[in-house]
């Protein structure tokens, strides 16, 4: 990221994007949203506003956290050699009433898809969970999809890769794709009506 540009972002936008990429989504017939938090939370939880059909249930929504540390090589401090992801809260899978992936659609949520580490790490472990659950059960033969919503994906290179079968699918939904500036969501600002007007001026309300 050269120079900083910050693109603030309203309440009003977040929910317009959500609407917007709902009518893709609704084709993949999701029976289950993973959030990813904190940026997830609200988008999946809007999302479900749009994916909701008369007559049939709200899509639940499970949440995991998963946080980037920066691993600093010893020899040089500046030297950044990558990023651990860790894992601030995950699914109980001991209670198959709550959490039973196996033989779903489900859509992963987060905000923002800028070096793709997080969601790459999600998609992969999420996708080991089911296989070792529908091992344990001999449930092998039910077909498990995943697809991934962001609201921004950064057009920038990735410093992981997701999967065809998601990618060369239709099933990673990035409402807008944008330049490598730093995006500021309405739910981590002090002032909300600062941001608000912020965002109008720049026209994402
Ligand atoms: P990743 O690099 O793994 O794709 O993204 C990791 C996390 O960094 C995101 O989930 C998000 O919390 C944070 N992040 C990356 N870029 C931005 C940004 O422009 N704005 C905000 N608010 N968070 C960001």
């Amino acid at each position: 990221m050269s120079e900083v540009e910050k693109k603030y972002i309203s309440y009003n936008h977040v929910h317009k994007l959500c609407q917007e990429a709902a009518i893709t989504i609704k084709e993949f017939k999701p029976d289950l949203m993973i959030a990813i938090g904190g940026g997830g939370f609200i988008p999946a939880r809007i999302l479900r506003t749009f994916l909701k059909t008369p007559g049939s249930k709200n899509i639940p929504i499970q949440a995991i956290g998963l946080s980037l540390y920066e691993e600093i090589s010893s020899d040089t401090i500046e030297e950044k050699t990558g990023v651990e992801v860790v894992r601030t809260q995950w699914l109980d899978f001991s209670n198959a009433h709550t959490v039973d992936l196996i033989g779903k659609n489900i859509v992963i949520v987060d905000e923002v898809d800028d070096t793709r580490t997080t969601l790459h790490y999600a998609v992969s472990e999420l996708e080991k969970d089911v296989r070792e659950q529908a091992e344990k059960l001999g449930r092998q033969d039910e077909v498990t999809n995943f697809s991934i919503f962001v609201l921004h994906n950064k057009d920038k290179p990735k410093n992981a890769e997701l999967p065809d079968h998601i990618m060369n699918t239709g099933r990673y939904v990035a409402a807008r794709t944008v330049p490598d500036d730093w995006i500021a969501y309405p739910w981590e600002c002090v002032d909300i009506e600062e941001h608000t007007t912020n965002a109008i001026a720049q026209g994402y309300n």
